[in-house]
């Protein structure tokens, strides 16, 4: 009891500390916990993080929003200010993660650590050191931090709060922003909020607080000509010679031949630590919103500043080789976490234009790749003693009392032509479509979402594959060498009927398999990537069909959405095509060979 009257008796008196929180911390934080620069912070190392934690503590500014690439140390921003305020301008704070979870996860493993490496902090910690555990933290200067998620609305009400620290906004429910930043409204002038970021979706609430800034942009002057500029990706460049024999980028080139190039006098800078140190010296914020209002401030930076451009080559190059075979999740990852970018969608862009392919339905297709005996994909030409299978995928989608089946030859390449599309009435049907195209078993898809039973029957007695549409955007699969990978796919599913039947079901997602098709769909150009044909006497119900779906935003979070009552059923069949295909590694991002390293979608700093 004493000692914490002595405490608190020394805290009064001891004279409110001007620094800078940035220079303070220098002092003051030993350690940052899972830096990669290890020992006492120091502001040189980071130099964009100076101005935004200098904004945290202006008295005439309430907001600071920050939108930075992954790893370059944004977090550092709240954790730092954090340590500065409980020492020295203690209040009721909240600190929000996405989740309750990752509230957890983000007070025990960084805010506590990072506590423990600040004297002046610790000096103020609960004497019970579990208790750093619990979401509220009392301070012996009696300041109370909560560290809660966003997620949960009742976390975001009643508090009155003077600091609001968000973390990864651009994961918060729409709304949430709103509600978090009226807590601090209720705490009066002294109130501020500091939220942080990487980039978001176009439009969203984390984008749409930033767009209320000044919007500064970390920028560099160029030391030949001193013309001062942003980090713009635009800027990089590598050997267009950086290519290997098949023509395939070569990225061990790639990444040699990577510069930074001045817009002013044209001086390719080096891809080097020392070179990224040597601007960054001359970094400064320009403020790209200079009529804001005085009270709102944020701030830009991507991975530019940060890392490797021979490494943000590949990563770049590895995305748009992607989204060239219809998957474009590395390409949104590359903008939002890399460039710290809003991603743009293409909105409105389900109205596809599909141009008939000057063949007719059923006729034969000199590109089709077929399957050998061991179910490796043989290209054409081929030589047709060594093939068991034409490369041809049934897709059926059932309904009550009728069935719909879609039969699609594919060419090694990805590009693909519709051959049959029909309305049945019986499974017999199907099998005699099966027969008639010579379909492998394996390659017969049906989806079991309505008639479930019915349709792991009929699919067991036949070596057929039941699937179903999922709302989940990924799947996390463990390949055999122990990496990790999320697929559009779910891991298989083995569905035991009785001691001697069984089938195997696999669970897809419909966004991303739909977002999928929408892009392979618009493409009948060979030099654009693989094309989508249709024949010139697909019915009108199979085109009507086609535009039954639009893509559209609810609850934040994007899906295909039925229009009106309009049949979908050819859809689902084309959706469960595309399935199938990324299954094969026709299409998406593991066609043509391994899933690219690293950019997945996981969480950054
Ligand atoms: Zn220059």
């Amino acid at each position: 009891m004493d000692d914490a009257l002595d405490e608190i008796w020394r805290a009064a008196w001891k004279p409110p500390d001007r620094r800078p929180p940035w220079a303070w911390a220098e002092e003051h934080v030993h350690q940052i916990p899972y830096s990669p620069v290890p020992g006492r912070f120091r502001a040189d190392n980071s130099p964009w993080l100076k101005e935004p934690l200098e904004a945290l503590v202006d008295p005439k500014v309430r907001i600071v929003s920050v939108i930075a690439s992954i790893q370059s140390s944004k977090t550092t921003i709240g954790e730092l200010g954090l340590c500065y305020v409980i020492a020295n301008l203690p209040g009721p704070t909240l600190w929000l993660d996405q989740t309750d979870d990752d509230a957890r996860d983000q007070a025990e493993s960084r805010l506590g650590p990072v506590f423990e490496e600040c004297p002046p902090v610790k000096a103020l910690f609960p004497r019970n050191r579990h208790r750093m555990k619990t979401a509220t933290k009392h301070f012996s200067n009696g300041m109370t931090l909560w560290v809660l998620g966003a997620h949960n609305k009742t976390n975001l009400q009643r508090r009155s709060i003077r600091w609001l620290i968000g973390d990864e906004t651009w994961r918060w429910p729409p709304g949430h922003m709103a509600e978090a930043e009226a807590r601090v409204t209720a705490f009066g002038w002294l109130g501020k909020c500091l939220f942080l970021s990487q980039g978001g979706e176009e439009h969203d609430d984390t984008h749409r607080k930033f767009e209320t800034t000044d919007q500064r942009e970390w920028t560099y002057a160029c030391p030949e000509c001193a013309l001062r500029q942003p980090w713009k990706w635009e800027n990089v460049e590598w050997s267009k010679d950086a290519r290997g024999e098949d023509g395939e980028w070569d990225f061990s080139r790639v990444r040699a031949t990577t510069s930074l190039r001045c817009e002013g006098c044209g001086d390719q800078f080096e891809d080097c630590d020392k070179t990224r140190r040597r601007l960054n010296k001359t970094g400064r914020y320009v403020a790209q919103n200079p009529n804001a209002s005085p009270e709102n401030v944020g701030f830009h930076w991507n991975a530019l500043c940060a890392m490797s451009w021979g490494r943000l080559a590949e990563l770049y190059l590895r995305a748009k080789l992607a989204a060239r075979m219809g998957d474009l999740e590395p390409l949104k990852i590359f903008y939002q976490k890399r460039l710290a970018e809003p991603w743009r969608d293409f909105v409105d862009d389900f109205r596809l234009e599909i141009e008939p392919s000057g063949y007719r339905l059923g006729e034969t297709w000199e590109d089709e790749a077929a399957l050998d005996a061991k179910g490796r994909i043989l290209e054409a030409p081929f030589d047709p003693n060594e093939a068991a299978a034409p490369l041809r995928i049934l897709t059926v989608d059932c309904q009550m009392d009728h069935l719909f089946a879609v039969a699609r030859g594919w060419a090694a390449d990805g590009s693909s032509r519709l051959l049959w599309h029909e309305r049945l009435l019986t499974w017999d049907d199907v099998d005699a479509l099966q027969e008639r195209f010579g379909i492998h078993a394996n390659l017969v898809f049906v989806d079991a979402g309505h008639a479930t039973y019915d349709v792991y029957r009929e699919c067991a007695r036949r070596g057929w594959t039941a699937l179903m549409g999922d709302r989940r955007p990924t799947f996390l699969h463990r390949l055999a060498d122990g990496r990790k990978v999320h697929r559009f796919y779910a891991p298989r599913r083995k569905v035991v009927l009785n001691r001697t039947q069984g089938c195997s079901v696999f669970y897809w997602s419909n966004l991303n398999i739909k977002d999928m098709l929408a892009r392979l769909r618009r493409n009948q150009d060979p030099e654009r990537g693989p094309t989508w044909e249709i024949p010139e006497d697909a019915s009108e119900d199979y085109l009507k069909q086609m535009e039954s779906e639009r893509r559209v935003k609810k609850g934040g979070k994007w899906l295909w959405q039925q229009i009106g009552d309009r049949p979908n059923h050819y859809l689902d069949c084309e959706a469960m095509q595309v399935t199938a295909a990324v299954m094969l590694k026709l299409v998406g991002r593991e066609a043509g060979g391994d899933a690219p390293d690293g950019e997945e979608a996981g969480e950054g700093d």
